[in-house]
């Protein structure tokens, strides 16, 4: 009987786990955490973004972009969903192609998960932590390296992997943390923290507007996180690797026009002459953004009626809908939900996901130079790598 190693008990080494296992190979999983799947149960806010229906090269990002298509394309949405209502998993597909459990939680995806592979009879080995692959690698037909990346560290991430890969000859890409938060360099915006809008942000490098993300922004003691900054946060992050200038803008209110807020603003003016420009504001944003964007701009709060001008109005409605700030850093992968970068993929066969230095060794999963946008990309790579590596390590 073939057996196979697999080193990470997360995403794409439970489903290489199970496919390996399906066809009688003895496998075992090593996981150094005293738990599988730690991600997957923290994934999607405990609700787990499991894939997506629309999934392309488009949406990840990676030195070398065609490298996805052919695992994507094998196990795509339709072959995932198969297998899901296979294990008793079903789905919740929402109107955007974001899935999710029917269940609403993320433990029913990594329980089952774990149950079925146990069913199956892979070995699993708790509590274990890798160190030689090699000794790995000789005691079994092959090994599959599927020990994630940097990110989230206290969920198990760590660079393991491509230590592994570098023992073997592989090229590294310099990895970074992604769908992370920013570090904003304003001492105002600490006195926002815990205030929450939902608007558009821009991300721009070196001055020039790269992307624009609509969700929420919600500022922190440090800086912004909230979805439209997880979103940028990639090209924030690559751009500030290579000592890019970064920066971000606010529109607090999409919604609006500067003409229509100015006048908005200048109107409700002269015409609530016991209202303040404070109060004005709080009409539209939350208080604590409110009171900062007048301490920004230098204004008193308690400005009112006429002193309210075109000229003043125009003022503040540009900072509601163009607030700059420059960017730091990102909050660092602790934080981060993904990490870019990672073992070279030019050196991975992308139909089998073999090291093409080494026979019999195999990676899947996020420790590759592959990254997803935020909307189950992530585990849609995940699921179709370990599949593949499975059907590659199974054929006879
Ligand atoms: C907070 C959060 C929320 C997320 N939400 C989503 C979401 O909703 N949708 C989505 O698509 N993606 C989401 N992601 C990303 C997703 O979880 C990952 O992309 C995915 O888990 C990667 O799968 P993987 O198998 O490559 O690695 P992992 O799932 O990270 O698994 C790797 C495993 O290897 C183990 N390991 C590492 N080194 C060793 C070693 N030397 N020996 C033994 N074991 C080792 C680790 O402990 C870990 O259990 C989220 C991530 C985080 C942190």
């Amino acid at each position: 009987m073939k057996k196979a190693a697999i080193i990470g008990g997360g995403a794409s080494g439970l489903l290489c786990a199970i496919f390996c296992a399906k066809e009688n190979i003895d496998v075992d999983i090593f996981e150094q955490n005293s738990k599988c799947a730690k991600k997957i149960l923290v994934s999607g806010n405990g609700r787990c973004n499991i894939t997506n229906t629309n999934l392309t090269y488009h949406d990840y990002f990676s030195q070398n972009p065609l490298f996805v298509e052919f695992a994507l394309k094998e196990f795509g949405f339709v072959k995932f969903e198969k297998f899901c209502h296979s294990i008793g998993l079903l789905l919740d597909i929402k109107d955007d192609g974001r899935v999710y459990p029917l269940s609403n939680e993320a433990k029913s995806v990594a329980s089952l998960l774990i149950n079925y592979a146990k069913n199956l009879g892979v070995t699993f080995h708790t509590d274990t932590k890798i160190t030689d692959i090699k000794k790995l690698l000789y005691e079994h037909d092959a090994v599959v390296v599927a020990t994630g990346s940097e990110a989230a560290s206290h969920l198990g991430g760590n660079s393991d992997g491509v230590e592994f890969a570098k023992a073997f000859g592989h090229n590294i890409i310099p990895t970074y943390p992604s769908l992370v938060q920013l570090h904003l360099d304003s001492k105002i915006v600490k006195k926002m923290s815990g205030a929450k809008a939902s608007g558009e942000v821009t991300l721009l490098i070196n001055s020039k507007k790269e992307l624009t993300c609509k969700g929420d922004i919600l500022f922190t003691d440090y800086g912004a996180s909230g979805f439209a900054i997880l979103d940028i946060s990639q090209g924030a992050s690559v751009a500030l690797m290579e000592h890019s200038h970064v920066s971000i803008s606010v529109n607090l209110l999409p919604a609006f026009t500067a003409q229509k807020l100015s006048s908005h603003i200048s109107t409700l003016a002269q015409n609530m002459p016991h209202f303040s420009i404070l109060d004005i504001l709080a009409g539209l944003v939350p208080l604590k953004i409110a009171q900062a964007i007048l301490e920004d701009l230098d204004i008193l709060a308690s400005t009112c009626n006429n002193e309210i001008n075109m000229k003043l109005a125009k003022k503040i409605a540009n900072q509601l809908l163009n607030w700059r700030f420059e960017v730091s850093d990102t909050h660092g992968f602790r934080h981060a939900e993904v990490a870019g970068g990672g073992v070279d993929t030019t050196e991975i066969n992308p139909k089998t996901f073999e090291s093409l230095k080494q026979k019999n060794l195999y990676f899947c999963g996020e420790v590759l130079d592959v990254v997803g946008k935020r909307g189950g990309y992530n585990f849609a790579f995940a699921w179709a790598s370990g599949y593949l590596a499975a059907k590659d390590i199974t054929k006879v």
